[in-house]
């Protein structure tokens, strides 16, 4: 039985990664940072194996308690989906970005990857297949930022959240590499532009369409891409 955790499931698309698991025979923990939140989110999968757990990745604490849970309950984890992530700026120019936007925004989609991810590798070491995956965005990508035209127009302008998420890929290949020789696998998923609260509903993909990426990632098999950045339609170019 594969154990999965989630963070930020209570909602979006990593909800529709839990569901997904869960359908596909996961025992599945569904994170959120409140607990109230994770229970009515859970309570609407009443055909699945799923327990919240609430975490808050800007918490050290919550995710130590979250792990010593883990532990205690399962023993192991298998697959983590870095999913929490929050976009708070709205078209802010460099020149005027207030840097508490900045650095709220790194310590949810960046640092708090990191934080997750290292208080759950001791419990993804013990499992014989270990899956990461960090839910990053085509807006990550350096090569389509710096296009003439990049695909989303030239004029988007979104300081701190397009940079985290570009800081996120870096991590993601900073853990690929670590864990090179153990069987652990570490992805990047970009689910494409879906509608959720993160962007007042503009995105025109379903929650469940941005989660299959993200599933697929975590579910790949012994011997599977690690340290790549994909989308449902390919390699997306970092
Ligand atoms: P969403 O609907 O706004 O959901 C975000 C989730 O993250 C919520 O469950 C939220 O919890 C949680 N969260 C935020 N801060 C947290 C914290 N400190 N600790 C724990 N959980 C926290 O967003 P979404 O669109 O599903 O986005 C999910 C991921 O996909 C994000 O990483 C996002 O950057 C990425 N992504 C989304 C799109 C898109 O088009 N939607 C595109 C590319 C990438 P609360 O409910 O408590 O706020």
């Amino acid at each position: 039985m594969t154990i999965a955790l989630i963070t930020g499931a209570n909602k979006g698309i990593g909800f529709e990664i839990a569901r997904q698991l869960g359908t596909g025979g996961a025992t599945v923990l569904l994170g959120s940072r409140d607990a109230a939140r994770g229970k009515a989110a859970a309570a609407t999968l009443p055909d699945i194996d799923v327990h919240v757990v609430q975490v808050d990745v800007t918490s050290g604490a919550s995710i130590a308690a979250a792990a010593a849970w883990i532990d205690a309950t399962h023993g192991r984890l298998d697959v983590l989906v870095n999913n929490a992530g929050i976009a708070v700026d709205r078209e802010y120019r460099p020149s005027t970005v207030p840097l508490d936007t900045l650095r709220a925004t790194y310590e949810t989609n960046v640092f708090g990857v990191v934080a997750v991810t290292n208080g759950m590798l001791p419990l993804l070491r013990r499992s014989p297949a270990g899956r990461i995956v960090n839910l990053s965005s085509a807006l990550a990508s350096l090569t389509m930022s710096s296009q003439p035209e990049p695909p989303w127009g030239r004029d988007l302008l979104h300081l701190a959240y397009m940079s985290s998420k570009t800081a996120l890929n870096a991590v993601t290949l900073q853990y690929a590499a670590e864990l090179r020789d153990t069987p652990i696998l570490v992805n990047a998923a970009d689910p494409g532009y879906c509608a959720t609260d993160l962007n007042d509903w503009q995105g025109f993909q379903s929650a469940a369409d941005g989660a299959r990426i993200a599933v697929e990632l975590a579910t790949l098999p012994a011997g599977g891409p690690s340290g790549t950045f994909r989308s449902a339609t390919g390699p997306v170019p970092w």
